[in-house]
């Protein structure tokens, strides 16, 4: 297996020379921008996180800016990215390279490791591509590319799986470590692409590929899913007041989505008498409750079904913050999940 590994190195680094697509975290190997752009490529797609990343590093151009900024902005800034501790941990990780390492990166991946949000494959990224250490960055797309060269019926899933691919690509990388790594993505992201058609009539890896060979494309690679999924449900109420004020609220405790705003609601799916009892509790009075929508939105492993509810009247309880349209748009961080019914 490993002599059929080595010898992609070439091929791969030559059609990467060609077919690299020019990114705006590209454009340089500062430390600052691989990161940034690697923890918001975790889960969002490249071109969602072009718009993000120049936005984000026009308003945060460094680490101490990052270190400096206060939460609520940053979650503003992130919002629409989702998955909010990806945001948390890059400040926290700001804050301790502006303490512990005197603002300078850290430059080897075990040290990168030990940073908040940074595991494996992060801080193999930055280290390879930034400092050229001759480590393994392995995320979906190698994972994909490497089970169907080799043929692996491995789950990919497991993490078992990627540490034996991570061990046998740490045989074979070569002294342009980053350039390997990226190439090797890429090739997954363009070529080798995971829905069953990669285009391997132009792959550079044609030649050394067992899935090509065996028209296995289709089966491979291997993902079996264990984790169980959770439902929740959730009526939404869109309050506003005469004067066109609409009711938020932060959302303290912690875990899913902590810190940012949301629109009042409750667990479970109600009945007029239920939402009329929850008015009163909120003390607001309603001159028109109308239903929106219903809505669903997937978090990692829960899924909320929502049903929401435009309801105008009268505010006259301490709940809720009361702002306008322009300022919820400008000043509260507001997830996806609730954005649905604006
Ligand atoms: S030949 Fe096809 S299946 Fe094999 S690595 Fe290339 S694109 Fe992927």
């Amino acid at each position: 297996m490993q002599d059929s590994l080595q010898n992609i190195v070439e091929p791969l680094l030559q059609w990467y020379a060609v077919h690299k697509r020019e990114l705006p975290w590209r454009r340089d190997r500062e430390p600052y921008h691989v990161w940034v752009s690697e923890i918001m490529l975790q889960q969002t797609r490249i071109e969602a996180v072009r718009r993000y990343y120049e936005r984000f590093m026009q308003a945060l151009p460094d680490v101490a800016s990052l270190s400096r900024i206060p939460e609520d902005d940053l979650l503003k800034l992130w919002e629409g990215l989702g998955y909010y501790s990806r945001a948390r941990n890059l400040r926290k990780a700001a804050q301790i390279i502006m303490q512990d390492y005197n603002g300078i990166f850290p430059r080897s991946a075990q040290q990168l490791r030990k940073l908040p949000g940074i595991g494996e494959y992060t801080a193999g990224a930055v280290a390879s591509i930034c400092f050229d250490e001759r480590v393994p960055a392995v995320d979906g797309n190698v994972l994909r590319v490497i089970a169907r060269v080799t043929g692996s019926r491995e789950n990919v899933l497991l993490p078992e799986t990627k540490k034996a691919v991570s061990a046998r690509l740490a045989d074979i990388i070569p002294e342009q470590a980053g350039t390997f790594n990226e190439a090797l993505m890429e090739l997954g992201e363009l070529v080798c692409s995971p829905d069953g058609t990669p285009d391997c009539t132009h792959c550079p890896l044609s030649a050394q590929c067992t899935a090509y060979r065996d028209d296995l494309t289709g089966e491979l690679p291997v993902r079996i899913k264990s984790v169980r999924r959770r439902r929740e449900d959730k009526t939404v109420f869109l309050l506003i007041t005469d004067d066109g004020r609409i009711a938020i609220e932060k959302r303290t405790a912690p875990g899913l989505l902590s810190g940012m705003y949301q629109f009042p609601n409750t667990d479970g799916f109600c009945t007029d008498g239920q939402i009329a009892a929850l008015m009163e509790q909120w003390q607001f009075v309603p001159s028109e409750i109308r239903f929106i929508r219903d809505a669903k939105h997937a978090f990692t492993h829960i899924d909320w079904y929502m049903k929401g509810y435009l309801v105008r009247g009268t505010n006259s309880g301490g709940h809720f913050l009361w702002v306008s349209p322009a300022e919820l748009e400008q000043s509260y961080p507001l997830p996806t999940a609730f954005r649905i019914f604006l």
